[in-house]
């Protein structure tokens, strides 16, 4: 039996907990262009705190919190995406291919 692209439905979640404080995401995967970027998702809270994480077209990570663009780290919004699976590194090759 046909399955209506339409009767599907789901939710992401994703639960990050840094420094014995958990917080819970709604993950909605966006459609960049692929001139900006290669994947893009966006992280938000029922706070309304609200980021988007990225690999840019060059193969660099994006988000737009306050610990990546001021820190400059890898932020737990970056880290979570990995460890689930939905960024993933990519291999890189000594030569070009
Ligand atoms: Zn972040």
């Amino acid at each position: 039996m046909p399955v209506k692209k339409s009767a599907i439905a789901a939710r992401l979640f994703i639960e990050i907990t840094k420094n014995g404080k958990t917080s819970l995401y709604h993950l909605v995967q966006l459609d960049p262009d692929p001139n900006v970027a290669k994947v893009a998702w966006q992280l938000s809270k029922d706070d309304g705190e609200c980021h988007e994480v990225a690999v840019t077209a060059a193969g660099h990570l994006s988000c737009t919190c306050g610990d990546f663009l001021w820190r400059k780290n890898t932020c737990k919004h970056l880290q979570s995406m990995f460890k689930c699976g939905l960024f993933r590194k990519e291999k890189k090759h000594d030569k070009p291919v």
